[in-house]
């Protein structure tokens, strides 16, 4: 009984001593002090550091953006190409019906008439004796 009361004594004393502060010394506050700054560097430093790979991330997606627009301009590109152009009038048939003349594209009726024709005058040609 006698040590417990000591030892509640003590506790006691130890509890006073560091919340009421006076046993604070000035190289405890200072002490505190630097800890203070050095906890709001770090956060500083973090926050820098968390904004810079933001900007990183953002750079990242708009490079990807910006490639995968690339790639889908030329993804038109070949699509347009692959499509070809009207044999008789040039203009491209791309998103359009062309109409397959013997194996030439046309845009339209009348083209295919025009290519129709030029095919005849061709064949007419060649038919006549050199
Ligand atoms: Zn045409």
């Amino acid at each position: 009984m006698e040590v417990e009361q000591r030892h509640q004594v003590l506790r006691n004393w130890d509890w006073a001593a560091a919340a009421v502060g006076p046993a604070l010394t000035e190289a405890l506050e200072k002490s505190q002090k630097q800890k203070e700054r050095d906890k709001k560097r770090r956060a500083a430093q973090r926050k820098k550091e968390q904004k810079l790979q933001e900007e990183q991330a953002a750079l990242v997606a708009a490079e990807l953006l910006k490639r995968q627009e690339q790639e889908e301009v030329c993804r038109q590109e070949a699509l347009r190409k692959q499509a070809g152009v009207c044999a008789a009038c040039g203009q491209a048939l791309w998103g359009k019906p062309a109409i397959d003349v013997l194996g030439l594209k046309c845009c339209n009726s009348v083209c295919v008439l025009r290519v129709r024709r030029s095919l005849a005058a061709e064949a007419a040609l060649k038919r006549l004796p050199s």
